[in-house]
This record gives structure tokens, sequence and C-alpha cells, in this order.
């Protein structure tokens, strides 16, 4: 019989591998916590007549424990980064809610999560390879154990919490670039709305973007993976909105609209949505009135 039950905002595999450790098993298969996307009925096929499949929001396949129970919904909404890529529209064929690299913590939310709810575990908001810092404590996430040098890949996460107490002075980085993406991140994983419709979020991404950098844009065909590097520190990013991974995507999303508030603003707002396509005109008319100049 496994062992479930997670904590808040904790990771999924967080939570089994805990479970685990708690009946004396070492080890967490993917198996046991990846959530799948089933590929479309008849898609990707040249047969004639292989009519593909419509759907508007992505069906997943669930290990057997969460089904059992009864608890997928759940377990999807609250311990998986699902919220995150319905609130930007992700691919409903490709999108991973489940990433199976994951092991990374806050020290202090460790010592906290410790000292208030008995152990310490893996934050959802924390899972994702381009967040590098805690969206509440605004300190880098640390992949090796400071206390007893093992790394966190390999470390007991039930033992993770008498580690922390001999924690001291994290990194902080308050207000700092990689802050606001964290916090962009988390607030984006409460989000509980019926899944955006893939091109209203290209949409608004994509015109944000063309916003804040339109003179870059109109000197250099290629900005906005060099804008990335540069305001960022990622390597390369695919910059086609809907090839890009859900990852290179919530980094555009975030360069653009600077906060999950004004993201979400611009999903539901009309008058924002207006104004956003006023200013977009405003530019474009500018740009032609340059071309004429210079040709
Ligand atoms: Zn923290
Ligand atoms: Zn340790």
């Amino acid at each position: 019989m496994k062992i479930f039950s997670p904590l808040p905002g904790e990771y999924v595999a967080s939570a089994l591998q805990r479970g685990n450790e708690m009946l004396g098993i070492k080890t967490l298969s993917p198996a046991d916590f990846r959530i799948i996307p089933i590929p479309r009925k008849g898609y990707a096929r040249t047969g004639l007549g292989q009519k593909s499949e419509y759907r508007k929001h992505a069906v997943f396949q669930f290990p057997s424990l969460f089904t059992e129970r009864k608890i997928t919904e759940e377990i999807l909404q609250n311990h998986t980064l699902y919220p995150l890529t319905a609130a930007l529209g992700r691919s409903t064929t490709n999108t991973i809610v489940t990433p199976t690299t994951w092991k990374k913590i806050c020290p202090d939310c460790a010592y906290e999560d410790f000292e208030n709810l008995g152990t310490a575990y893996v934050h959802r908001s924390h899972v994702q390879a381009s967040v590098q810092v805690c969206s509440i404590h605004g300190s880098n996430l640390i992949t090796t154990c400071p206390a007893c040098s093992t790394p966190i890949q390999n470390h007991d996460i039930t033992s993770l919490g008498v580690c922390s107490q001999k924690y001291k002075n994290s990194i902080r980085q308050l207000n700092s670039p990689n802050h606001s993406y964290s916090i962009f991140i988390a607030e984006l994983l409460n989000y509980k709305g019926a899944p955006v419709k893939r091109d209203d979020a290209q949409w608004i991404v994509g015109k944000s973007l063309y916003i804040k950098y339109f003179n870059e844009m109109c000197s250099d065909e290629n900005y906005s993976s060099k804008i990335i590097t540069r305001e960022f520190g990622a390597k390369s990013i695919n910059s086609n909105y809907r090839t890009a991974s859900d990852q290179s995507f919530t980094i555009q999303a975030f360069l653009g609209c600077g906060t999950a508030e004004r993201y979400l603003d611009l999903l539901t707002n009309k008058a924002a949505t207006a104004q956003l396509q006023k200013e977009v005109n405003a530019l474009d008319h500018a740009r032609r009135r340059r071309k004429t100049l210079t040709a």
C-alpha cells in the first residue's frame, strides 16, 4: 500500500517519494507520478478519411494510484504544473505537467516547512528548470544540501528537514528579474479558470513583446532570443510561439507582460486588450513612416 499525503503546494513526485521513504523504499519510478497527455485520435496520420480529433482541453492519462482513489483532478490542479500550462494556453498533446527532473529546494522553505509541518518537501513552484529562485523568500534554490553535501537528487526528502536546521545565510536576490519570474510562475500556478485558447495566449504575449521591445525588433529580426539571453541569462530559446516549449513560452510571457496580474488582465479585460491593440497600431504606423522616410 502506497502512502500519499501531499502537503500544500507539494510537487506530486515529492509526496510519493516521501511516502516511499516512510516504507523504507529509497527510489521513485517516474511511472508512479507521470501524468501524460493522451494523443488525439487520427492526429498526424496521412491515411485517407482519417479525421483528426478536435479537443479544447488536454486529456491526461494518470497513474493508477490516482484514478483508483479518484483524486486525479485534485492532483492535477494542486500538485503539478498543469494550471501554469492551462493559463498559458499550451499544447494539448505535448505539454509537460510532471517534469521528471524536479529535485531542488529553497533552504528557507525547507527550514520553515520542517518547523511548521514537520517535514521539508519539494514545492511545485520550484520544479520548472528555468526557476532559479524561491518566489516567497527570493532565495537561490539549491541542488546540493549545504549541511551534508549530498546532492538533493540523492537526498532523502524526509531527512531534508533535519539538515535544514543547520542551513544558514541563504543567498537571496529579492526583486531581481529571476525573483519576479518565479513570482509570475507561482501566481499562474494558482490559475483555476478554463484552459486558455492557444491563439489568445500567443496574441497577448506576441503583442506585449512587440510593445516592449519595439525598437530592438525594428533593427534585428532575431531580437527575441537575444533579449531573453540578455535579460534572463537563459540559453537557447525557440521564438516560434506555436512550437516553443512550455518553458520558452513561459519566459516570453513573463518578458512581455511582467506580472501574472497583467497577463490575466489582458486575458479577461476587453478594455486592456483594446488598449494594447491601439498601441500596436500606433507603433505599426510609426514603423511604416520610418520606412518611407528612409526609403
Ligand atoms: Zn522559500
Ligand atoms: Zn543533508
